[in-house]
């Protein structure tokens, strides 16, 4: 999300005639996208803003701004004269930044942290950073409603809204023109995208058909309303990826209960088995917190007996970080010590590592189209791209580029990728 962000404010500083560098030497305005989702994340902008400080001594003109859910939870705190900051700027008020590196340069502290039930920057072209040229992100939502206890993003974000249907088209169409082969829609909870009579399955279907060449993949669906409804449009679409994150956080009722997420370990499963009925292909992916608040030994248990189960491909897996504010910052004690938690965390994370070996040894043998994202890190000589269940594959160039498809066959693999050769 952050990533799509950052593209939308090069493309507003742009329009009002700002060159965007990425030399930081050469700079006369920083921006730095923030994030607030845990407290490492914070920490780790403090350290970036320690450097900046230093390269401001060498040049006092130097605008240095905050923008995103850091600035959006700590406003003027940011502004203190130790910090460095001129400027900090809520996700919603982005098309602002103009005036406000104006007042920054005036001498005065440009802050605007103000929530809106309306912003989407529906029609700003976002200038795409990721120069592979084939995939890109197109939020399609904004905000949560979600209030999970221990989440930070619907204050930091504010309220969920989505935006027009047909300008989402529109920027799919022209990346596709422009030789994009993959867009990745956008939003906390994109099942609950709803704008008029276009819900998220309709959109879906809307996108797939800019062209057969385009791919489509979706993030983040939220469990307790993945529908019928979008596992069918998805199995009927070749072009839509057969790939599924879907953030389970623990495997135990009284955590899922505790944490506001809506939905039971059963549901969650039944959701799975749906996915697999449409869809036998398949891959499904999650996230997972280690150590929320009054976490028995028997509930975490649960989240292994789940991750085992349902046989993820991969999860990203976190250690529980109370935020300050939320519901469970408010009402629950941060009771589990630190290395009980990083135990717990290393546990999961073993696991994982031993299903996502499961899930690409399952892959050997296996032909698979590819698109092909470049070279490869480790030989000039090779590609890398994915497969529709999101996998990285390997395999030698032959006379292909960025943004082919190929046909491989799955001939091989490491923890992390596949490899593969050819099939002509
Ligand atoms: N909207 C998405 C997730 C956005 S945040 C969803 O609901 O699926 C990405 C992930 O960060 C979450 O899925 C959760 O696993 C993790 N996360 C959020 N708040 C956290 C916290 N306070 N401590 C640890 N992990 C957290
Ligand atoms: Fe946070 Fe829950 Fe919203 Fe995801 S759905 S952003 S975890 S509140």
């Amino acid at each position: 999300m952050n990533a799509g962000d950052s593209e939308i404010v090069v493309s507003i500083m742009q329009q009002n005639g700002y060159i965007y560098t990425e030399d930081i030497n050469q700079a006369d305005i920083i921006l730095i996208n923030t994030c607030s989702i845990r407290d490492n994340a914070e920490q780790r902008i403090w350290g970036r803003l320690s450097a900046m400080r230093q390269i401001k001594k060498r040049k006092p003109s130097l605008i240095i701004g905050i923008i995103g859910c850091m600035a959006e939870r700590l406003k003027e705190q940011l502004i203190e004269p130790q910090t460095g900051v001129d400027i900090v700027a809520g996700p919603d008020s982005y098309r602002t930044l103009p005036q406000l590196v104006r007042t920054a340069e005036a001498g005065e502290r440009g802050i605007n942290v103000e929530l809106s039930k309306e912003e989407t920057y529906a029609e700003i072209a976002p200038v795409r950073l990721d120069k592979n040229g084939v995939s890109a992100y197109i939020a399609i939502m904004r905000g949560c409603n979600n209030y999970c206890a221990y989440c930070v993003v619907p204050y930091t974000r504010g309220l969920e809204r989505s935006r027009d249907p047909q300008t989402i088209v529109n920027e799919a169409r022209i990346l596709f023109e422009n030789g994009y082969r993959e867009v990745t829609l956008l939003g906390q909870n994109v099942n609950s995208y709803k704008c008029g009579e276009v819900g998220f399955p309709q959109l879906m279907e809307m996108v797939a058909q800019v062209s057969p060449q385009l791919r489509v993949r979706f993030a983040t669906s939220h469990p307790k309303d993945i529908s019928d409804d979008l596992l069918e449009v998805m199995a009927r679409y070749e072009n839509i990826c057969k790939a599924i994150h879907l953030p389970a956080q623990s495997g135990s009722n009284e955590m899922l209960k505790k944490m506001n997420r809506k939905y039971t370990r059963e549901w969650y499963l039944e959701r799975v088995a749906a996915i697999h009925r449409y869809m036998p292909d398949c891959a499904i992916t999650t996230d997972l917190i280690a150590g929320f608040c009054g976490e028995t030994l028997e509930d975490h248990q649960q989240t292994l007996s789940l991750m085992q189960e349902v046989g993820y491909a991969s999860a990203f897996m976190f250690k529980y970080s109370e935020r300050p504010g939320t519901f469970s910052a408010r009402h629950y004690a941060d009771d589990i010590a630190d290395e009980e938690k990083t135990r717990r965390l290393n546990e999961i994370i073993a696991l994982q590592n031993s299903l996502s070996v499961v899930s690409n040894e399952a892959e050997i043998g296996l032909i698979r189209e590819i698109l092909v994202e470049g070279t490869s890190k480790r030989s000039e000589d090779q590609l890398c791209g994915r497969t529709s269940q999101n996998k990285m594959v390997v395999f030698d160039r032959g006379d292909h580029k960025a943004g082919d498809y190929v046909t491989v066959k799955i001939t091989g693999c490491s923890s992390a990728t596949l490899f593969g050769e050819e099939i002509k």
